[in-house]
């Protein structure tokens, strides 16, 4: 039976682990093939893991031919790669303590890395192609705490919109998710409180099935949308911390 994404090229960035991961398994279960840009390639060899530092317009470039003469084509950009809550030390740090050294690292990363991406990948994409970045539920309402991730994500959605009106002449998609707290091993035991309507941590699987249905034909009158995978922890009011 034919699958969703048969014959169709993904690359999936930061996807060497964490919601990338997952993000790359639900692709290639819809039938895609998937290439990941990743500076961590992992303790196995794996053939679809490019060292690839997204903030680097030559090795961007260089991974992009590289998925495209591999492949033959590419129909799908994930932009995920961040600088994320596993470095701790960026994250509880009032506004006023930031380093400008470590808002230029995460902005750089997080948000120039995705253009870099957008860019490279959509010169390469015939009519048809998809993007989607993975913003956060940061980037829309103010948290309190690791300013400079929230400025990104806010950033990524911008991107997001711009880039759908722009690449719409080229028959290219472009939407954003925006994942809540999501459990991953490193993050917080499934346990510990969350503020979710439902009490409940959001799994990686979670934002991977809202990706996979941005790039789906069902998603195909979806276009400059950022889609909250978040448990409604963003419709709840709240005192920033
Ligand atoms: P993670 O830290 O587990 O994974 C991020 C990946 O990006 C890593 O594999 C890392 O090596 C890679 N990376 C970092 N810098 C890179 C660079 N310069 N070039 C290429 N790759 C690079 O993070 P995660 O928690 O799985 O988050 C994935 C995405 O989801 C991120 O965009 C994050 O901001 C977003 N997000 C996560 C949560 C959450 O609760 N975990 C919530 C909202 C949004």
């Amino acid at each position: 039976m034919s699958k969703e994404l048969d014959r169709q090229v993904a690359v999936v960035t930061g996807g060497a682990q964490g919601i990338g991961l997952a993000i790359r398994t639900a692709l290639e279960e819809a039938g895609a093939r998937v290439a990941v840009f990743d500076v961590d390639t992992g303790p196995a060899p794996d053939d679809a893991l490019l060292k690839v530092d997204v903030t680097d317009e030559a090795q961007v470039r260089s991974g992009v031919a590289e998925v495209i003469d591999r492949y033959g084509r590419l129909d799908v950009l994930v932009n995920n790669a961040a600088i994320t809550a596993r470095l701790a030390h960026l994250f509880g740090q009032p506004a006023l303590d930031v380093s400008v050294e470590d808002w230029r690292q995460v902005l750089d990363v997080n948000l120039t890395g995705a253009f870099v991406c957008a860019q490279a990948a959509a010169r390469r994409m015939e009519s048809g192609g998809r993007i989607v970045n993975v913003a956060s539920v940061q980037g829309l309402v103010a948290t309190g705490g690791a300013i400079h991730y929230s400025v990104s994500k806010a950033g990524l959605i911008m991107l997001t919109r711009s880039l759908a009106g722009e690449l719409a002449q080229r028959g290219i998609r472009v939407n954003a998710v925006a994942p809540g707290p999501i459990a991953l091993a490193r993050t917080a035991p499934n346990t510990a409180p969350v503020d979710t309507l439902s009490g409940e941590w959001g799994q990686p699987e979670d934002v991977a099935a809202a990706v996979t249905f941005l790039v789906s034909r069902a998603a195909v009158f979806v276009n400059g949308h950022v889609l909250s995978v978040d448990g409604g922890v963003s419709v709840r009011y709240r005192n920033q911390v």
